[in-house]
């Protein structure tokens, strides 16, 4: 049986009230950190989705009013006529390629601080508002407020039509919801016929579904994207009443878009959550609605998709990171090509744009957010006119993509590896706890690498500057990786701390190789990313005793960006890792370390048998710098460019040397790149 067989029931169209997607693949609401300051890099890439495959491709949430302004994220709005042509654009877009689009109407509530508006947050009660760190409170909303709010979602849901939308959802989902706000007994206190009952706490839900269908129904369908079950310690719905509002609205909606509650179990990390991992908590929907239902829970093999249709727990194959990791995955399918499948890793570095108020990355795929500022197709690239054999030294996520990108412009290229397999550091950080899935990052490239026969991969190959000049290729990308510090060189210790001479310090890649087998274990993380904890549940679940101290007033701070912060911390006390914050390394002892309180100064010393530091990394240039430190052998060898890419050039995420190798790639033949080498939109200031 072909592919396009064997899953032919995830290509049958699905009817959603007055429209019909052509299929079940279905891009739910995904932000994207860009907000509305850049609309044709977002309809770009909305529209790469709809070529893609996808039947029907979500914007982000499209904010209702200025009483929903959750700056500084960078939102969308669809406060004002004003803002209808630039979701037209994307709708267009999206139609172009037969997809139906849809949008997601949305209010914060007291989840909104309103910063710029200036407007007072609205609530059921009067609260402190949730998402921000502002010292606010919400008014609760009066009749009058709850009025204006009906009637400016209804207007909202008729600009939505009128740009063309297909699909205008009502947003009833997390805390962030003001809807879902009303639900929770916690947060509304009202006495009137909002509050009390879940019959008056549903009911501004039930007035706003009515109003949009009533004011768009006749030819958008009206989704509902709602939160099935909380699964944070903090609750603010009981599951049975969860359901029991889905059982009383079963059929007013034309399809429900269910996920779980919040955010970081929704969009959990593959360190949390595997694929498929929704479907206990919301396969009863489909007990109780005759309507299509959504679900996520980033799908990447089209069997569990199929598996889920054919058991009938959804209608529909949402996604919103495997869309991002692989705009063409539901093409691919179609075609028979799974092997081609760019499966998400489950970073979730893309939602470290959101949360960074920067333009979402992938790292599996470098040309998310490229389509229109860089004009790069995820599955094409322009062939080269000078096909120069190139040699790659180096074959980690940056080499590896380079060697894909440039072999597939149909250059001659020669990988050369020093170890015996492929992959760089995602070979070394896939092997710790919770990070096994990141190895993606390099399955993906190896194979599609042996697909192209202009492409020479060579393992075991250490190369020194003799030997490269030797070989004669006319230009050479050196990839070669970083190297973690041993002297706590970071960002709190800008020179090396004091060691004495019989200490023992050893790095992360000393954790990965098991050298590390002395306990206590301190292990020093002025990093603040997503190592440290592995690293610590790895030593930990090698039986040694284990604290980390780090000089931030956060572990893992930067984890926060993905989501897993929380979670993480919850790892570390489950395992009965110790956490030390706000303690940052005066001195290094035979068998113990000094720390000093980064508040008050006072010192304190702990056992250290071992002590791990995760600091920062030198880059691994000397081999770029031997080349091109000597320009007349160059040129006697016939080498005309040396290049860097990924963390030989400057240490990062691995989205960062994929995205380095990617663009290195493409512009290799390119006449010198501008200072500034993408499209912006820039302010109107008429
Ligand atoms: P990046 O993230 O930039 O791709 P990695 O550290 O993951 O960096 O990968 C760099 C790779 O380069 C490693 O697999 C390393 O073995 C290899 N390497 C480093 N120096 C040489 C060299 N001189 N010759 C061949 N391979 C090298
Ligand atoms: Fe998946 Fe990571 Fe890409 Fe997000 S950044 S889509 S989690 S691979």
């Amino acid at each position: 049986m072909s592919g396009s067989e064997r899953y032919a029931k995830l290509f049958e169209p699905v009817r959603i009230g007055p429209v019909v997607a052509k299929n079940r693949f279905y891009q739910t609401p995904h932000c994207n950190g860009t907000g509305d300051w850049s609309p044709r890099a977002l309809a770009g890439m909305r529209a790469m989705k709809a070529e893609g495959g996808w039947a029907v491709v979500c914007t982000e949430n499209l904010m209702v009013d200025a009483w929903s302004d959750i700056s500084p994220f960078a939102a969308v709005r669809l406060w004002s006529d004003e803002d209808v042509p630039a979701q037209a654009l994307m709708v267009e877009q999206v139609h172009r390629h037969g997809a139906l689009a849809g949008c997601e109407l949305a209010h914060f509530g007291i989840a909104a601080s309103n910063r710029v508006s200036r407007e007072p947050p609205l609530g059921p009660s009067s609260r402190l508002t949730m998402e921000a760190v502002d010292p606010v409170q919400s008014r609760a909303m009066d009749k009058a407020d709850i009025r204006s709010f009906r009637r400016r979602h209804r207007e909202a849901a008729m600009r939505a039509k009128r740009a063309g939308f297909d699909v205008v959802y009502i947003y009833c989902l997390h805390e962030n919801s003001i809807l879902s706000q009303f639900f929770s007994p916690l947060v509304n206190d009202r006495r009137d016929e909002y509050g009390g009952s879940l019959e008056n706490r549903s009911r501004l839900f039930r007035e706003i579904l009515q109003d949009t269908k009533d004011a768009v129904g006749d030819r958008c369908a009206v989704a509902v994207r709602f939160g099935v079950k909380q699964l944070e310690p903090n609750r603010m719905l009981e599951d049975a009443e969860l359901r029991e509002i889905i059982a009383r609205h079963a059929e007013m909606p034309d399809l429900w878009d269910v996920c779980v509650n919040n955010w970081s179990y929704d969009s959990a990390s593959s360190r949390f959550a595997a694929e498929g991992h929704e479907e206990p908590h919301m396969d009863f929907v489909k007990t109780l609605t005759s309507k299509p239902v959504v679900g996520v829970g980033r799908f990447t093999s089209p069997d569990t998709m199929l598996a889920q249709v054919k058991r009938g727990v959804l209608d529909f194959i949402g996604a919103a990171r495997p869309s991002i990791a692989d705009p063409f995955l539901p093409r691919k399918i179609e075609e028979g090509r799974v092997a081609d499948i760019r499966e998400c890793i489950g970073c979730n570095v893309c939602i470290a744009g959101e949360n960074t108020f920067t333009t979402m990355r992938c790292t599996q795929n470098p040309t998310i957010m490229e389509e229109w500022r860089r004009g790069w197709h995820p599955e094409s690239v322009p062939l080269t006119r000078s096909p120069d054999p190139v040699l790659i030294v180096g074959a980690g996520p940056a080499g590896l993509e380079c060697a894909l990108t440039l072999g597939r412009r149909g250059y001659a290229v020669t990988l050369a590896e020093a170890a015996h397999t492929l992959g760089g550091r995602v070979v070394r950080e896939s092997s710790l706890p919770g990070l096994g899935e990141w190895i993606r990052v390099r399955d993906y490239r190896a194979y599609q690498l042996q697909q192209l026969s202009n492409v020479q991969l060579y393992l075991a190959s250490a190369l020194d500057a003799a030997q490269v000049r030797e070989y004669g290729f006319s230009r050479v990308i050196c990839a070669t990786g970083a190297t973690w510090r041993r002297d706590a060189v970071g960002r709190t210790h800008v020179r090396p701390v004091a060691t004495e001479g019989a200490a023992s310090v050893f790095t992360p890649d000393d954790v990965i190789d098991n050298r590390v087998d002395a306990g206590p274990v301190v292990l020093y993380d002025d990093d603040g990313g997503y190592l440290a904890a592995a690293l610590a549940e790895k030593l930990a679940g090698d039986g040694l005793s284990v604290t980390v101290v780090t000089p931030h007033t956060t572990f893992a701070r930067w984890t926060a960006v993905t989501l897993e912060q929380e979670r993480l911390m919850g790892h570390m006390l489950e395992r009965g890792i110790e956490v030390r914050v706000a303690s940052a390394l005066a001195s290094v002892g035979s068998g113990h370390i000094e720390c000093r309180c980064v508040y008050s100064g006072a010192s304190t010393r702990l056992e250290a048998a071992s002590l791990v530091l995760v600091t920062s990394r030198v880059p691994n240039d000397g081999l770029y710098h031997a080349l091109i430190d000597a320009p007349a052998d160059l040129e006697a060898s016939g080498i005309r460019s040396v290049l860097r890419a990924g963390d030989c050039d400057a240490p990062g995420l691995i989205a960062t040397a994929v995205f380095s190798g990617h663009r290195l790639a493409r512009q290799l033949d390119a006449p010198d790149a501008a200072d500034v080498d993408y499209r912006r939109e820039l302010p109107d200031a008429d």
